[in-house]
């Protein structure tokens, strides 16, 4: 569903991707962790082109998201991003939020559109907050409505960047346990995260990251009882 094939990009003069190799099967759950700085967001972000590459190929659902005349609003609409801020329409409802993309980018009809997203909100676990604004919701609340918002694209694609890291403790779980059922479901998925408890429980692969590098990848199991690398034992250590 997603490969790198010899990926490389710079900031400037800065390599903050070093030769990146990497193959995501369909309905693959993928973590990815590293310290902070070592190209896990640029990483992400270069698979629907938020972020230019210099050299190598990224491929897509078979579409090349290198090349000039990749269509990018369709590759982008198989694509959803969920970030760390929610970023939501802090003027729309709910509803009006979850209803934008698919209304304005997939040309379905209100009705249809409607009816998706009033089923996507009881799957997010708050079908009764339609028609709330994102100022009336908790933080873990208008996460999941920024993952029924990506969601109402019907993407093939997840992609989740530090998804709970801006929340409050007690609201991490109501967000990790949808992002669960979303993995039992088959989405392939790249959740960029330090939820450890996550990984364990639903990645399929765990992958550090350092300096730009991909440095160790392995089944949770491997990864977190044997992992390989001096760096990726220094990091646990830090963060279990
Ligand atoms: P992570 O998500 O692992 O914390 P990032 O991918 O955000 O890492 O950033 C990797 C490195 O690239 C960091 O050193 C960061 O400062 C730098 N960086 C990120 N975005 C930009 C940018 N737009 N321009 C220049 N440098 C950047
Ligand atoms: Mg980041």
């Amino acid at each position: 569903m997603i490969s790198f094939k010899n990926v490389n990009k710079w900031y400037g003069d800065f390599h903050v991707l070093n030769n990146i190799n990497l193959t995501i099967q369909k309905g693959e759950v993928v973590v990815i962790c590293g310290p902070s700085g070592s190209g896990k967001s640029t990483l992400i972000r270069c698979i629907n082109r938020l972020e230019p590459t210099q050299e190598g190929d990224i491929l897509v659902d078979g579409m090349n998201v290198s090349d000039p005349r990749t269509n990018m609003a369709l590759l982008r609409a198989e694509v959803g991003f969920v970030f760390q801020q929610f970023n939501l329409y802090p003027h729309m409802t709910v509803l009006e939020n979850i209803l934008l993309a698919p209304t304005m980018v997939r040309h379905q009809s209100k009705g249809d559109a409607t009816a998706l997203a009033m089923e996507l909100l009881k799957k997010v676990d708050i079908p009764d907050k339609a028609g709330a604004y994102p100022s009336q919701l908790s933080g873990g609340q208008q996460q999941r409505v920024a993952i029924a918002r990506g969601l109402a694209m019907q993407p093939k694609i997840m992609l989740f960047d530090e998804p709970t890291s801006a929340l409050d403790p007690e609201m991490i779980n109501e967000v990790l346990d949808v992002m669960k059922s979303l993995a039992r479901e088959g989405m392939t998925m790249i959740c960029v995260t330090h939820e450890m408890g996550f990984a364990r429980e639903v990645a399929d692969r765990v992958i550090f990251m350092d300096g730009g590098n991909l440095i160790e990848e392995n089944t949770p199991e491997e990864f977190f009882n044997n992992p390989q690398s001096e760096r990726t034992k220094d990091f646990l250590s830090k963060i279990l």
